[in-house]
């Protein structure tokens, strides 16, 4: 069975003594961490492959730097982690602009072989399933994709990450007397051989989590306060709710909503009031970076951070409890949704860049969350045009939408905006031409056009 692992926070009741020590550990790691993550960067450039058994030629000055050997392994293995992510990502965008791409099918085919075995820097020969080798041209057309990809964003930042430690450096174990603590951590400190008793308080999420607690522990800070996390693989747990959910339907379309977090195509609008709550952060945040640029300060400071970290938390909150409720309430076997988040006029370009970024990744994981679960399937659909496609006779106008209200230039259907879009989602499953997510699109209003002339 495959794991399934959650991890929950836990405060600390530690002095400020042996506070200092888990501090002194955390900085160590992160500077280990970004050391490592150079020297991944370059495997990656030089060989083509990042590498969680690598062996550094200077090894111990870096197991140096966190205090033990096995600590450098757990530190590679994370850095690792983080970077494999971060790649798979790139690959999929790698992948997206060679479909969309006017290139021959024959070089198409070549450069998504390259981009599955990610092997844009590698210095191998590639030889294809029918026996030929990769040329040349097309090995360098994919290095140049994969850099400007990368050009494209940050590479991931490791002198914030967590610590994340094995039973080797941290072990948990449950307090025998029930004093004020439930649990009990041993921790190595940068102090050869001396380790330090952590005492961590539980709550009730935690000590109502069903499932087998991992060795695996997380030591997090925050705002100057470390927290850890302990994880549990909740696998079984799943196994038995999954057994027990019995679907009401057969599936159900999500799209992004105007007023309300989402729509269904069976006319729910789910998170009523969502957008008002945003544009209330919109206010107090824009009105905090106009504050900053009028008096000639950058837009980041600690307050700003604040409230872009309550922002971040509203999201998560609202969009679990939303689907959750979804999956409670109508139990569809299916979810259809499209993969972009909405852009509302309402908000400023600020907002509406950090609700995209911060917001897509909370659905999609909030998402394979109830996959986990419940066993939710899940279809991403291509959602070019959908908003101004007419979900009774397919015809196309940008005219067809005025706001929420949706009325159809060709065949005068009437009905809400935010109904109209799902529809077409849920419809766009069974119409490859206009629903695959690689489609480009002007190659969906291509089809578009040719379906609504047939
Ligand atoms: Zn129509």
């Amino acid at each position: 069975m495959n794991e399934v692992l959650r991890t929950d926070l836990l405060d600390h009741g530690m002095n400020a003594g042996k506070e200092q020590k888990v501090f002194d550990l955390l900085r160590a790691w992160r500077r280990c961490a970004a050391l490592v993550g150079r020297e991944q960067w370059r495997l990656f450039f030089e060989d083509g492959r990042i590498e969680k058994m690598h062996r550094s030629p200077a090894e111990s000055d870096l197991a140096a730097v966190v205090g033990a050997a096995n600590r450098l392994q757990m530190v590679r293995h994370q850095v690792v982690g983080i970077l494999g992510s971060f790649l798979s990502n790139r690959q999929n965008e790698f992948s997206r602009i060679v479909e969309c791409s006017s290139l021959p099918g024959e070089t198409k085919h070549q450069l998504h072989f390259v981009n599955r075995w990610r092997a844009w820097f590698g210095r191998e020969g590639l030889v294809m399933k029918d026996g030929a080798e990769i040329p040349g041209e097309t090995r360098a057309l994919a290095r140049r994709i994969m850099r400007a990809v990368l050009s494209r964003h940050r590479k991931p930042d490791f002198s914030r990450i967590n610590m994340v430690m094995d039973q080797r450096a941290a072990s948990v174990r449950e307090a025998e007397d029930t004093t004020t603590f439930d649990l009990w951590l041993r921790l190595s400190t940068m102090e050869r051989g001396q380790r330090i008793e952590v005492p961590l308080r539980s709550h009730a999420y935690f000590s109502d989590r069903k499932g087998v607690c991992k060795k695996t522990v997380q030591v997090n800070e925050r705002e100057g306060r470390l927290f850890f996390g302990i994880v549990t693989d909740i696998a079984g747990v799943c196994a038995e709710q999954k057994e027990a959910y019995q679907p009401r339907c057969e599936e159900i379309a999500l799209d992004y909503g105007l007023r309300t977090l989402f729509a269904t195509d069976q006319g729910d609008l789910l998170g009523q009031g969502f957008l008002r709550k945003l544009e209330r952060f919109d206010q107090r945040i824009s009105r905090l970076a106009a504050y900053r640029q009028k008096h000639d300060l950058r837009t980041r400071s600690p307050r700003y951070d604040r409230e872009i970290r309550r922002l971040r938390g509203f999201l998560g909150t609202e969009i679990g409890r939303v689907l959750n409720r979804l999956a409670r309430v109508q139990r569809p076997g299916r979810i259809v949704v499209e993969r972009l988040w909405f852009q509302s006029p309402r908000l400023s370009r600020r907002m509406n860049r950090l609700v995209t970024n911060a917001g897509r990744r909370v659905v999609e994981h909030k998402l394979a969350d109830l996959t986990e679960r419940f066993g939710i399937e899940i279809e991403y659909i291509n959602p070019a045009y959908s908003s101004q496609e007419c979900s009774a006779c397919g015809y196309v106008d940008r005219k067809n939408r005025a706001g929420e209200r949706f009325e159809c230039r060709w065949c005068g259907k009437k009905v809400h905006a935010d109904v109209n879009a799902p529809r077409n989602l849920r419809s766009r499953r069974s119409r490859p031409a206009v629903g695959s997510v690689k489609q480009a699109k002007a190659a969906v209003l291509r089809a578009l056009v040719l379906e609504f002339q047939r």
